[in-house]
C-alpha cells in the first residue's frame, strides 16, 4: 500500500491533436454534416483522472433528435445504402476500419481522457476491438442470404418459395460509458452490414470518440444520412429516440434499470429491441488449479477497466482448500492495479468515470462493512489531486443477502466466498437476477463442462475472463438482456425475414 501512496495522480498533458479535438465547438453529426443544435444547451466534458471540465458537447433537443431520425429515415427509404451492392457496403466498412486503424493512437488517447481508463488499455482493447467488430461484420454484408425450397405442385399449380433477408430499417443505438467506442462499434457494425441506417447516442459522460468517429464517416465513403450522431442526456434525447415513430429498432447497452424502461417505452410503437444489460458474474476457482497463474487471472477479471465491465467477475467463489492462497495471490497484484491517471504510461487501472459513480462504489463498500463484511484488500480511495479513484478491493465474510453480493457495483470490488462442492457452487453462482457471464478455473475437463452447462449465463469462460470472440454471440440470460450481438446472431438482429410464395 505504501507503493500506492507514492503515485502521482496528476493527469499528464494532452497531445496537441487530442487537445484540438476536445476544444471543438459542440455540434451534432447529421446527414454527413456538422450542425448546430436547435438550442444552446450543452453537457460538460470531464476528465475523470483530474475531475476538470475540459470541453462541451451538445445536449440534444427533441428537434435535434427528430432531425437526425429524419435524415436516417430518408437515407433508408431511398435505398442509398441498402441498395448498394453488398461488396460495396463491405468495402466502405473496411475503409472505416482502416481509418480507425490509421488514427488509433489519437482515438486511444481521447478515450482515455474522456473515460479515465489507461491509454494503454484503450490502445490494446477498445480501439482494436472496435476495428474487429467493423471488419467481422463487414464480411456479413455479402454473406447474408435467405433460403429457398424446391418448387412443388399443388392442385392449382406449381409453387416456388424463398425467404428474403431485409434490413430492419432505422436504428436508434444507445451506448454506455464503460467502453464508449467499442460499444458504438458493436452497435453500428451489424446495422451497417445489414443495410440499416442509424442514429447513435453515446453516453453523456463519454461522447468524444463517437464524434471523432463521425469525422471518418465521410472520408470512408458512407452516403449522407446513413450514420448520425446525437449527443445528449438519456432521459431527454435517448427517450425521444426510443419513442420516435420513425425508428424501427432500438439497440441498447446499459443498466438493467434503464433497459427495462427502454423496453417499456419501445412497446407503443412495437419496435425491435435488443438489450445488453447488467451483470454480477460469478468466478469459480476449483481446488485443482495452479494458484500462481489463477490468482492474477481472477484479479484481472474484476480489476480490468476498474470493474466497470458488464461481465466483471465480481463474485468470487474459491474452493475452501485454496481460498486463502487465491486471496494472497490476488493481493499481490495490488501494486499492478494501483489506480493512476489515464495518461500515465504505467497505468493498468484508471479513474472511476464520475464523482457520482465513485460515491456509489464507496457507498457499496461502506454498506458491505456495515453488514459485517471485512476488507481483505483496498476498501478505500487513494490520495489524489482531483479525479475519482478507488483502490482495488476484496471483501470477505460476506453472505448472499448483502447488497455487495446481490447488486451490480460497477467498480473494482469483488466479494469472495468459500465453497465445498460442485452442486453447492453451481447453486450459489446462479443465485442472482443476472446471467451475463461466468468464469470457471480448473484443470479438470469434466468439471469444466459440467459447471459450464449448470451456470445460467450467456457466456462462460474457462481459465480466462472477458475474452471476446467477434465470431460468436454475446448476450444475457435472465435480467442481463434480450438478444445477441456479434456472430451470426448479431447480424440476424438487424434483419427482417420475408417469406415469398409464388404460384408459377
Ligand atoms: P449507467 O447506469 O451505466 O450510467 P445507463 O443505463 O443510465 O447507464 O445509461 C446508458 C445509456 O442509456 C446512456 O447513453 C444514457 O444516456 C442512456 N439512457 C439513460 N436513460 C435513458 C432513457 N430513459 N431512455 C433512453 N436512453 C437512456
Amino acid at each position: 500500500m505504501n507503493e500506492m501512496t507514492k503515485i502521482s495522480r496528476a493527469q499528464r498533458p494532452y497531445s496537441p491533436a487530442a487537445a484540438k479535438f476536445i476544444a471543438r465547438k459542440p455540434q451534432l453529426f447529421i446527414n454527413n454534416e456538422w450542425v448546430d443544435s436547435s438550442h444552446g444547451a450543452t453537457i460538460e466534458v470531464e476528465d475523470p483522472s483530474s475531475g476538470k471540465i475540459i470541453g462541451q458537447v451538445v445536449d440534444a433537443s427533441d428537434r435535434d433528435v427528430d432531425r437526425a431520425v429524419a435524415a436516417a429515415r430518408a437515407a433508408f427509404d431511398d435505398g442509398r445504402w441498402s441498395g448498394l451492392a453488398p461488396m460495396a457496403r463491405e468495402r466502405i466498412m473496411h475503409r472505416l476500419a482502416d481509418l480507425l486503424e490509421a488514427n488509433a493512437d489519437e482515438f486511444a488517447e481521447i478515450e482515455a481522457i474522456d473515460n479515465g481508463k489507461p491509454k494503454g488499455m484503450a490502445a490494446a482493447v477498445d480501439i482494436p476491438g472496435a476495428i474487429s467488430q467493423l471488419r467481422f461484420m463487414a464480411g456479413w454484408a455479402s454473406k447474408v442470404a435467405g433460403e429457398t425450397t424446391a418448387p412443388y405442385t399443388m392442385p392449382a399449380g406449381t409453387v416456388f418459395s424463398y425467404t428474403l433477408k431485409e434490413p430492419v430499417g432505422v436504428c436508434a443505438q444507445i451506448v454506455p460509458w464503460n467502453f464508449p467506442l467499442l460499444m458504438a462499434a458493436l452497435k453500428i457494425s451489424p446495422a451497417l452490414a445489414a443495410g440499416c441506417t442509424l442514429v447513435l447516442k453515446p453516453a453523456e459522460q463519454t461522447s468524444l470518440t463517437a464524434l471523432r468517429l463521425a469525422d471518418l464517416i465521410v472520408e470512408a465513403g458512407f452516403p449522407a444520412g446513413v450514420f448520425n450522431v446525437i449527443t445528449g442526456n438519456g432521459h431527454t434525447a435517448g427517450d425521444r429516440m426510443v419513442k420516435h415513430p420513425d425508428v424501427d429498432k432500438v439497440a441498447f447497452t446499459g443498466s438493467t434499470e434503464i433497459g427495462k424502461l427502454i423496453n417499456k417505452n419501445a412497446t407503443d410503437t412495437l419496435k425491435h429491441v435488443t438489450l445488453e444489460l447488467g451483470g454480477k458474474s460469478p468466478v469459480v476457482v476449483m481446488p485443482d488449479v495452479d494458484v500462481a497463474s489463477t490468482a492474477p487471472g481472477v484479479a484481472g477479471a474484476i480489476f480490468f477497466n476498474a470493474g466497470q465491465v458488464c461481465v466483471a467477475g465480481s463474485r468470487l467463489y474459491a474452493h475452501r482448500s485454496v481460498f486463502d492462497q487465491v486471496l494472497e495471490g490476488m493481493a499481490a497484484t495490488a501494486p499492478f492495479w494501483a489506480p493512476r491517471p489515464s495518461l500515465d504510461p504505467e497505468a493498468h487501472m484508471g479513474a472511476i468515470i464520475s464523482k457520482e459513480q465513485h460515491d456509489k462504489v464507496m457507498g457499496y463498500i461502506a454498506a458491505g462493512k456495515r453488514d459485517g463484511a471485512s476488507v481483505a484488500m483496498g476498501g478505500d480511495a487513494p490520495s489524489s489531486e482531483g479525479g475519482y479513484y478507488v483502490n482495488p478491493t476484496i471483501l470477505v465474510d460476506v453472505n448472499p443477502q448483502m447488497s455487495v453480493v446481490r447488486e451490480e457495483i460497477f467498480g473494482p470490488v469483488v466479494v469472495a466466498q468459500r465453497f465445498d462442492d460442485l452442486d453447492e457452487v453451481a447453486k450459489s453462482a446462479n443465485d442472482t437476477a443476472y446471467g451475463l457471464g461466468a468464469g470457471i478455473w480448473t484443470k479438470n475437463v469434466a468439471t469444466m463442462h459440467k459447471l459450464a452447462s449448470k451456470i445460467k449465463a450467456g457466456t462462460v469462460w474457462g481459465n480466462c475472463h472477458a475474452v471476446i470472440d467477434t465470431a460468436l454471440p454475446f448476450g444475457g440470460y435472465k435480467q442481463s438482456g434480450i438478444g445477441h450481438e456479434q456472430g451470426r446472431l448479431g447480424i440476424e438482429a438487424y434483419l427482417e425475414t420475408k417469406t415469398v410464395i409464388i404460384q408459377l
